[in-house]
């Protein structure tokens, strides 16, 4: 029975000539499926229908060539087969009667069109210069006449007609996060002196005209959204407003059918739960409904119902956009609607998932290991065939990877037996909340640990360190290890390899975990270069000692680029006073000198050092499946078919690649050898595959 304080977020809103059936609206964000995989996309996102999403949206998807953001992964809604992969999700939502929203965008000057290779267009030939290698392109953008504005505009209606086609309910304009009709906006990108530079009324003009050709094209039976980033605007003071954001706006007050707004820059629109809490946009957004008539989405990361709820009484936004939160559970609005809260999946704000995005790959969620898998695998989120061998598995070990196997197991019918060394279940959970702003991520110990204890048939032992002996002694037909790894104190070669170099004075994070004395001066040295060096560094600092951090790559915990969190990494390290060392090996260490060499020109450096913190290569603890495999003569006594691995204790990896692990196995143990490991998508082509309009871009005006 669902609680009545929820029964706000269940009310029909009217968005323009549609209705969504409640406020739970899942936006655009980016899968990483392209139209390469259009039976994925439509799973992955009719399941978030079929979970209670009032409104689903694509991702971004490209209107013409133009607008090519290869080798990031984009759709694109160019030629009829592209009408058809997109089909295929609307109908998908539709079968669940939600509304279906195709976020249409222009990258811009901030895009390279690396694959169609069209010069890039923008307001005033400025093109994005990123500071990070992955996002840099030699191809500067082409400043836009009044052709290419027209061309624009022509481009949006045509790509508007087809996202009708394709049955779409609600169609976006985009002006947000760099892309084209947000280069507009800003004066910095825009130094026109025609009627689109200058004042903010000028400024808005383009914006203004892609509403209106997409209203004429389509306004007529979908509702017209318009997305845009209003960080850096409301940071500009305007005469005519509080801000330029407010002059925005109210400039367009009415003409869009819904507002979707959101920040501007992807570390601060998909912010890490280690540096921003829930709901961070609210500040900046929260003028937007006191301006228009029209209804409001936002996102904040909200998993929490009474966040939600509270958003809307407050006036702040009509409907509870989420990313995330859809991502990490696609039943989110069901189960609250059922009164089942405490059983929402809650995102862990880690952003794996948009790391996918820029590895040019389908999504993974850490919470969520079914995301992207709906089709392929034939995973849903809420639904597990039971096991025709209805097994007796034991698991050892109780970190992700076991307690993920465990659930779903459990979820499939099997007996389980989930014994865990420590006295609390978590594995590296257990050390790494702790660390400064990872506590969330013990959401992904609690839900499991909390859904464990609903079913009967599994017995949990913690407290126990499960010897060869004490498992050969037990009746269980499956063993499962699932042991973790250690971090080693392996130091890194010029060939960026890690390699044995023994020293005293050496110590690892597990180290650190138990507690061991660690005397400073610190240097940590990191080659891992996700979270751990970093946020160690921060540990350590905490306590007092005079730290450095060490690197061979170019940036402190270089890999959090792809996880939007790498500017909030120099900041804390900044503010825990930490210098940075980039580009340096450890050529020699004797208490207390560390001596660095330069990666590249082998260029020398002295650091003061007592310890070091090698934060480095990882290794599987597989000495019980070792010893298990070295016994396989004693199985079938024991009644054992099989011991297998799963998680760190396989192959070392992020957390979300052991709860993908233990998923995995528990979902495929039962399964033949030999069956297909999954099916493959392909690109809809049901008509000769063809760019059409291409001709005309790139020449100049007087050639046409
Ligand atoms: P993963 O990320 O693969 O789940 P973790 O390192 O997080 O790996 O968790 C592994 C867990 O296994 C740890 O909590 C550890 O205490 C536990 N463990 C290791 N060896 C044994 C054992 N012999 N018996 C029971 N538990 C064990
Ligand atoms: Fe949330 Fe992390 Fe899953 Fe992304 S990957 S949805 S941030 S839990």
């Amino acid at each position: 029975m669902r609680n009545p304080r929820y029964d706000i977020l269940f009310e029909p809103v009217r968005i323009g000539p549609v209705t969504a059936p409640n406020r739970f609206y899942a936006v655009p964000h980016a899968s990483g499926m392209t139209n390469t995989m259009p039976r994925m996309r439509a799973a992955f996102r009719g399941t978030k229908a079929e979970g209670g999403w009032g409104v689903v949206c694509t991702g971004y998807v490209s209107i013409h060539p133009s607008a090519d953001d290869s080798p990031l992964p984009y759709a694109t809604l160019w030629d009829d087969n592209d009408i058809r992969s997109h089909a295929l999700m609307t109908e998908a939502v539709h079968a669940h009667g939600a509304l279906a929203g195709i976020e249409l965008w222009h990258g811009g000057g901030s895009v390279s069109n690396k694959t169609t290779r069209l010069p890039p267009l923008s307001p005033s030939g400025l093109s994005w210069m990123a500071t990070h290698v992955g996002f840099m392109g030699n191809q500067r953008s082409k400043a836009m006449d009044r052709t290419d504005i027209n061309n624009l505009l022509r481009w949006q209606a045509e790509a508007a007609r087809k996202a009708k086609r394709a049955g779409f309910d609600i169609v976006y304009v985009y002006a947000g996060m760099g892309y084209l009709p947000y280069e507009f906006l800003l004066p910095e990108w825009n130094l026109r002196t025609d009627e689109y530079g200058g004042s903010v009324q000028n400024r808005v003009r383009l914006v203004r005209e892609l509403l209106e050709v997409t209203k004429d094209a389509v306004g007529d039976t979908c509702a017209v959204a318009l997305r845009i980033s209003l960080e850096e605007l409301r940071a500009r003071a305007s005469d005519n407003a509080a801000s330029e954001a407010h002059e925005v706006v109210a400039l367009l007050a009415d003409v869009p059918d819904l507002w979707d707004v959101k920040m501007d820059s992807s570390p601060t629109d998909c912010a890490p739960s280690r540096f921003t809490p829930e709901g961070s946009h609210e500040p900046v957004i929260d003028f937007v409904k006191r301006v228009t008539r029209k209804p409001v989405v936002g996102v904040g990361r909200f998993t929490s119902p009474d966040a939600m709820a509270s958003q809307i009484k407050r006036g702040v936004l009509d409907l509870i956009g989420a990313a995330r939160p859809s991502i990490a559970d696609p039943f989110l609005p069901r189960k609250i609607d059922s009164g089942r809260e405490s059983d929402i999946r809650e995102c862990i704000g880690c952003n794996i998932c948009i790391s996918s995005w820029h590895d040019g790959v389908p999504v993974r969620c850490t919470q969520n290991p079914t995301i992207g898998e709906e089709w392929r695998r034939d995973w849903h989120p809420e639904r597990y065939a039971r096991s025709e061998k209805a097994a007796n598995v034991l698991i050892v070990g109780g970190g992700p990877a076991g307690l993920e196997c465990a659930l779903t197991l459990a979820r499939r019918g099997c007996k389980v037996s989930l014994a865990e060394a420590q006295a609390e279940f978590g594995g590296r959970l257990r050390f790494e909340t702790s660390l400064p702003g990872l506590k969330t991520w013990g959401r992904v110990l609690d839900w499991r640990l909390g859904q464990l204890a609903k079913f009967d048939q599994v017995s949990l032992f913690p407290g126990n360190r499960l010897s060869v002996d004490d498992i050969l002694g037990l009746e269980h037909q499956r063993i499962v290890i699932a042991t973790g790894a250690r971090w080693t104190r392996m130091l890194y070669s010029p060939l960026e390899l890690p390699v044995t170099a023994p020293m005293a004075n050496v110590f690892t994070p597990d180290d650190v975990a138990a507690g061991a004395h660690i005397e400073g001066p610190i240097v940590v040295f990191d080659y891992d270069n996700y979270y751990m060096g970093g946020v160690l560094a921060e540990h350590v600092a905490r306590g007092g000692a005079q730290v450095s951090y060490v690197t061979p790559a170019g940036h402190a915990s270089a890999w959090t680029i792809m996880t939007n969190e790498q500017p909030q990494v120099h900041r804390a390290l900044a503010r825990a006073g930490i210098p940075l060392h980039t580009l340096s090996l450890v050529k020699a260490f004797e208490s207390p000198e560390l001596v660095l060499a330069n990666l590249f020109t082998g260029a020398e450096q002295r650091l003061a050092c007592r310890s070091l913190i090698v934060v480095g290569a990882r290794l599987p603890h597989s000495e019980l499946y070792d010893a298990l495999l070295s016994r396989q003569s004693e199985w079938a006594d024991a009644g054992i078919d099989a011991v297998d691995r799963i998680g760190d204790a396989q192959s070392p990896g992020a957390i979300a690649h052991a709860v993908y692990s233990g998923h995995r196995y528990a979902r495929d143990f039962d399964q033949d050898a030999r069956a297909p490991l999954y099916k493959r998508d392909s690109p809809i082509v049901e008509s000769e595959p063809r760019v059409y309009a291409e001709a005309a871009v790139g020449r100049e005006a007087a050639a046409r």
